[in-house]
């Protein structure tokens, strides 16, 4: 009777585990091998392909990616500094895209090709479609590394948020959807995939976060907030950075080429470098 018992264990388990076997990773290559072949602009529409997949798959990702408990910036799993103790910042740039976010802060890119500065570029799929041209550029460049700043700018839910203002993805194939589609067009473009993902608004919950490190991403918020979504004034920019410590990783915007972020970040780097600092990308170290 209790090998009978341990037999019935074994098969429950067996037919649980093939239930829940439904891989996001599979999901993700299903999202790619749909849109293998098509042109990079039409990853755009990545969400409304979602329609490929089978409810049974649908029903197996919601099971398998299910708690969530806060919805915030700086939820479990969330990383935010260097794990080093180096005299070493980490510089990131958002590039949000959409109706008032498209601009280029050539200011700012050029002082940091001047000045031979690094810095890692969160990316957003609406922002490369309107500066195709810019985007292949700074791809192409050492000082710069890539990374994945989602395709529609929305923060990470598995049920309905809102960050800002801005409605968040509402269901586990939307956050699949929200990261893959910008993941595949940079993948496409570029011949790099994307190691780090930030969300629009940098908000999300712990159901999400672990559904983008399922998809081989880490997500990177930041430790020093630069410019506020570039609305602060030089000055303030300015001090933002000198607030830097070793392993800062800090977050500013290269899409609004009227704010006063450029202008803070000059003043501020000459003096963190004076002070023995040095900028290096987000893949020069462990994250924590
Ligand atoms: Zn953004």
């Amino acid at each position: 009777m209790k090998y009978l018992n341990v037999l019935l264990l074994f098969c429950i388990l067996i037919v649980g585990c093939s239930v829940n076997n439904f891989n996001v990773r599979n999901h993700a290559n299903h999202i790619k091998s749909s849109f293998e072949k098509s042109n990079p602009e039409d990853y755009y529409n990545v969400p409304s392909k979602l329609e490929l997949l089978s409810q049974l798959e649908k029903d197996a990702l919601h099971k398998q990616y299910n708690t969530t408990n806060n919805f915030s910036e700086n939820v479990l799993g969330v990383k935010t500094m260097l794990h080093t103790d180096e005299k070493v910042i980490a510089l990131t740039l958002d590039a949000c895209g959409g109706e008032y976010g498209s601009g280029y802060d050539e200011t700012l890119i050029d002082f940091l090709i001047a000045e031979n500065i690094k810095a890692t570029i969160f990316v957003n799929a609406r922002w490369i479609d309107a500066n195709m041209e810019e985007f292949l550029q700074l791809a192409s460049n050492p000082l710069f590394t890539i990374e994945n700043h989602g395709t529609e700018h929305k923060p990470l839910s598995i049920r309905s948020n809102y960050a800002w203002g801005i409605q968040s993805t509402t269901s586990q194939e939307e956050v699949v959807n929200e990261i893959m589609g910008n993941q595949v067009k940079i993948t496409k473009l570029t011949g790099y995939t994307p190691r780090y993902f930030r969300s629009g608004t940098a908000y999300y919950d712990e159901a999400s976060v672990k559904i983008a490190n399922d998809l081989n991403l880490e997500v990177v918020n930041f430790s020093i907030n630069g410019d506020a979504g570039a609305t602060f004034s030089r000055e303030r920019v300015k001090q933002s950075l000198l607030h830097s410590t070793n392993g800062s990783i800090v977050i500013l915007h290269m899409n609004q080429p009227s704010s006063n972020t450029a202008a803070g970040v000059k003043e501020a780097i000459p003096i963190l470098i004076s002070q023995g600092y040095e900028f290096v990308h987000l893949s020069d170290y462990e994250l924590k």
